[in-house]
């Protein structure tokens, strides 16, 4: 993990300077935009209680929602703070029953028109679509597709 992490931040002079923790850099980023916890929480629409919760490294990474609105809420790139969110990796080996409602999730979101998740695997954008059939008495049935741009990570 960590030395994904530090291909990346070469990458970028931007991010450099920044501490390489989620909870330091959101505090960070903050305070450099002179917010106060609560400016952000109105600004992101998290709760006050959640920005703590991430500034005190109990959240440790966001769904690219919510880390769209507190990247929004701090002038940056959502990267600058993917790039130090850290995920729990969760391969099907390890507990195949999380895993397969953890699929079961993401079908299900897909199906109701969700376009963009994360990987469960890697954390990185899932391209996500409904693909349409007809079973066999010719009734529409409906699947979710899904494939990792990063991992080999599919879901068919
Ligand atoms: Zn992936």
């Amino acid at each position: 993990m960590n030395s994904k992490n530090d291909r990346k931040s070469q990458d970028g002079n931007r991010s450099k300077e920044l501490p390489l923790t989620l909870a330091r850099r959101i505090a960070e980023l903050r305070e450099r935009k002179n917010l106060t916890v609560r400016d952000l929480a109105q600004d992101s629409r998290f709760s006050k209680e959640r920005i703590e919760d991430i500034e005190s490294g109990l959240e440790t990474w966001l769904s690219s929602t919510d880390r769209q609105l507190l990247a929004r809420a701090l002038a940056v790139d959502p990267y600058i703070i993917q790039e130090v969110e850290a995920r729990p990796r969760l391969e099907e080996s390890e507990d195949p029953e999380r895993y397969a409602a953890i699929l079961a999730d993401l079908t299900d979101s897909i199906l109701k028109g969700v376009k963009e998740h994360e990987c469960p695997k890697c954390g990185n954008t899932l391209r996500c679509r409904v693909q349409e059939g007809l079973d066999i008495d010719e009734l529409p049935v409906y699947f979710a597709k899904a494939f990792c741009q990063k991992c080999p990570f599919i879901l068919k």
